[in-house]
């Protein structure tokens, strides 16, 4: 039998000044318990699967025992929140224990809920273990789905309770990226006017997410990041995804999907869903995302100005010109995601005109973002989803898709929330086959799983899930 080994820790984070973080250690956990453990992804950063399912392994995920060569901290940031300003967040439940360098490169292995820090405000640290189970569901879902997105490589409980609404069992998620760096975390130095922690901060962005560029070149990393994050939300679009809260300090600059809260995916097509509690104002509403993103990119490109050379007007003026390009590479990433959806490889304006008329008679007719684009993709079924069947019929006049196209660009499955709630629901009351059978079904959303037939479905009336909590 060979010998299992424990992770060896790489702490090039770290190893930044130390007002970038604070070092701590997780607050140990009374009983920790295995719920999950993402093998796939194990592998692919280079860790054994199994010392991480043995004791020892779980002592770590828990937060309980620290491997040698961990640094455990956790990291500042700022960001503005629903637009209001807040000059110190930082992880306030989440220590990152260091990186692990594999075969695919660096990552980040973060524990989220693993007890209070000095970013904590007046929270408690921890996390329940539903919002656990819903980032680990949906961030892989992500993945498999084709979107960059930040990982779960662990869920376990802690054997304790956490207070929230009502007391819930606690966990922990093992969160794995490239980075945790965000636009606030680049605003938390910008508000301290500290140039040169807003360097470093971007050497160490660009290492991990653009090292095509060249060392100090800010506009060149504010157009990577403009690009990637356009592109990103293009693919958030398509397939109906609500972030639920596109903070600041929730855009990642490495153009992945970060912070799984209140997010969630659209039943039935309506541009101006919101489900978030929080979200009172529509403010990150599903058609409202592409134009925050802007402001959140202004922001960064704030930050970056300081970086941009000695004339401050020429650098305003090409952070301008980079910004003033967001339109037509969202407009682009657009064309590819929905063009592919109704089976087109390419377009004009007559075919963006196609998708709209498509997307405003969905919404007049509540038909279901998924499964119209993944029936259209079968040939049969879509004119069901309308209310008035004969509006999609009076589209489709004249139009002809490529059906591989199709079945590549649409899932059969996404990740319900009333079946994400189900799990969640099953999982507090400590059966998580239902957990089970979503991570799995949902790592092929794009194949058809007859005998998951149930999973596909939209809610019924009393299944719907109006309000999701973070
Ligand atoms: P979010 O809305 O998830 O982006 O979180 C915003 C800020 O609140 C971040 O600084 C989090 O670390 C912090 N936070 C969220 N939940 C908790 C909690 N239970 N305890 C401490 N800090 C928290
Ligand atoms: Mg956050
Ligand atoms: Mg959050």
């Amino acid at each position: 039998m060979s010998e299992l080994s424990a992770p060896v820790f790489d702490n090039a984070y770290a190893r930044l000044p130390e007002r970038f973080y604070t070092r701590l250690d997780p607050a140990p956990v009374v009983a920790p318990a295995l719920i999950a453990l993402n093998d796939g992804l194990a592998a692919e950063m280079g860790l054994d699967a199994g010392w991480l399912r043995s004791e020892a392994g779980i002592a770590m995920l828990a937060g309980n025992v620290m491997p040698d060569g961990a640094q455990p901290l956790a990291q500042a940031y700022a960001g503005h929140q629903f637009g209001g300003w807040s000059p110190q967040l930082g992880d306030g439940r989440a220590n990152v224990l260091g990186e692990v360098i594999g075969p695919s490169g660096r990552w980040d292995v973060q524990l989220k809920g693993s007890g209070p820090t000095p970013y904590s405000r007046m929270g408690d640290g921890r996390a329940a273990l539903g919002p656990v189970l819903r980032e680990y569901i949906v961030s892989e879902a992500m993945h498999a789905l084709g979107v960059p997105t930040t990982r779960a490589l662990a869920a376990v409980s802690t054997g304790e309770e956490v207070l929230r609404e009502a007391r819930l069992p606690g966990a922990v998620l093992t969160r794995a990226a490239r980075s945790h760096i965000r636009v606030g975390t680049f605003q938390y130095f910008a508000a301290r006017q500290d140039v040169e922690a807003l360097a470093l901060l971007m050497e160490e962005a660009r290492g991990r997410h653009y090292p095509e560029l060249a060392e100090g070149d800010a506009l060149g990393f504010l157009q990577a990041v403009v690009a990637a994050q356009a592109d990103l939300v293009a693919r958030w679009m398509g397939l109906g995804f609500i972030h639920g809260v596109m903070n600041t300090d929730n855009t990642h600059v490495g153009g992945l999907t970060i912070d799984y809260g209140p997010c969630a995916f659209m039943d039935a097509y309506h541009p101006a869903q919101v489900f978030s509690s929080i979200d009172q104002m529509g403010r990150y509403a599903y058609q409202a995302q592409p134009q925050i993103l802007v402001w959140n990119l202004a922001q960064l490109a704030s930050c970056l100005l300081p970086l941009m050379g000695e004339d401050a007007e020429q650098a305003i003026e090409d952070a301008q010109e980079v910004l003033g390009g967001f339109g037509e590479l969202y407009t682009e990433a657009w064309k590819r995601v929905f063009f592919a959806k109704i089976g087109l490889s390419e377009g004009g304006d007559d075919e963006v005109a196609l998708v709209q008329d498509l997307l405003t008679r969905m919404a007049e007719n509540q038909a279901d973002f998924t499964l119209t684009f993944r029936a259209m993709a079968r040939g049969a079924g879509a004119r069901e989803q309308f209310v008035d069947p004969t509006a999609f019929d009076a589209w489709a006049k004249g139009w002809q898709g490529d059906e591989a196209v199709m079945r590549a660009a649409n899932p059969a499955f996404i990740p319900r929330n009333h079946r994400v709630e189900e799990a969640i629901q099953a999982g507090n009351r400590g059966d998580f086959a239902s957990f089970e059978r979503l991570v799995e079904v949902l790592q092929r959303p794009y194949e058809d799983q007859p005998e998951h037939a149930a999973l596909e479905a939209a809610p019924t009336e009393q299944q719907i899930v109006r309000q999701t909590f973070c």
